[in-house]
């Protein structure tokens, strides 16, 4: 499609464009397969607050091609938004998030919420609501078991049916976080009329921190939420210094690979063992 195109371009079909088009047929042909073979999986990555213990966990989509193997979410994704294939992945990624929930819960674990990643098609569609809810009780979850994120530009483009789905939402008690927040060019003041609690700082301004650039923008984002009473997670901490600084400024929760990595659900057994572990001292490394 030439959606990105402004009036008057005109598309010059480069052989490099080709190529990528036909990238993304083999990927949407394959993933059509993948989601009616259970070709998908989800990971799970560890997300923890400032005593270092377990606070939630991030459901991330995993998929791996037959010829090109492995594909990021963030190359996949946008082609099922494209092609519709959303929205079965976005049903399927419910379905299992609460199957896993409750392997968890009934073997005895300590089990903590798990939140799933929301696309624009779900936020347009009034059927969200009840689809969360039905596998929910199906499954014998909580609402407060699933948390769910809307990155910053889906809310901005899905102001109207956004805002009421995730109210709705929230009525019936589960908890909504705004992901990637400060990559969307809004302001905080204007999101703050959506229903959420948690806001995730995109790792862009977790980078800022080790560059000894300009963390003025991540001090006053920590500010502002603070004063918003939301909390907040920092997404993508790789350094030390990177959690120091964070702990340090007031973020209460901490995510990403020098803590943990996302995990496959069997290997997220020593971090939801009942048993008094300092989590933070596992396998970082791990995956
Ligand atoms: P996200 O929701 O912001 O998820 C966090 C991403 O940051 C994940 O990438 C995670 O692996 C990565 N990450 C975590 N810690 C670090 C770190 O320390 N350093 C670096 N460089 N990266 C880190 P992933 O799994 O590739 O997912 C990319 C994006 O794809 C997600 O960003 C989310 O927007 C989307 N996505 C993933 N799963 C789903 C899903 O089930 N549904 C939808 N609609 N989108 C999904
Ligand atoms: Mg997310
Ligand atoms: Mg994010
Ligand atoms: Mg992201």
């Amino acid at each position: 499609s030439n959606k990105s195109l402004a009036q008057g371009q005109v598309a010059v079909y480069t052989p490099e464009l080709r190529q990528a088009s036909v990238e993304n047929l083999k990927i949407e042909n394959q993933l059509r397969n993948a989601i009616e073979s259970s070709g998908l999986s989800l990971v799970y990555q560890p997300i923890f607050d400032r005593n270092k213990r377990l606070n939630k966990l991030e459901a991330l989509l995993r998929w791996s091609h037959p010829e090109l193997g492995p594909i990021s979410p963030a190359r996949f994704i946008p082609i099922a938004e494209e092609t519709g294939l959303i929205r079965e992945i976005g049903d399927w990624v419910i379905t299992e998030a609460c199957r896993q929930l409750k392997i968890w819960k009934t073997s005895g674990l300590n089990v903590v919420p798990v939140a799933i990643n929301l696309s624009g098609h779900q936020l347009s569609d009034y059927s969200l609501v009840d689809k969360i809810n039905r596998n929910c009780k199906l499954h014998g979850i909580e609402p407060e078991l699933l948390n769910l994120e809307v990155t910053e530009s889906v809310l901005m483009e899905q102001m109207e049916t956004g805002k009421s789905i995730l109210e709705d939402l929230t009525k019936e008690g589960f908890t909504i976080a705004i992901d990637d927040f400060g990559t969307g060019y809004s302001s905080l003041a204007y999101l703050n009329q959506f229903p959420a609690s948690i806001l995730k700082i995109d790792r862009t301004f977790v980078n800022d921190i080790d560059n000894k650039a300009d963390t003025r923008v991540l001090d006053s984002i920590i500010q502002l939420a603070n004063s918003l009473d939301m909390q907040m997670v920092a997404e993508g901490i790789e350094t030390e210094q990177q959690l120091d600084y964070l702990m340090a400024s007031g973020c209460q929760f901490y995510q990403g690979f020098l803590l943990a990595k996302p995990l496959p659900a069997n290997c997220l057994q020593p971090y939801l063992s009942p048993d008094e572990i300092n989590h933070l001292e596992l396998s970082p490394y791990a995956i």
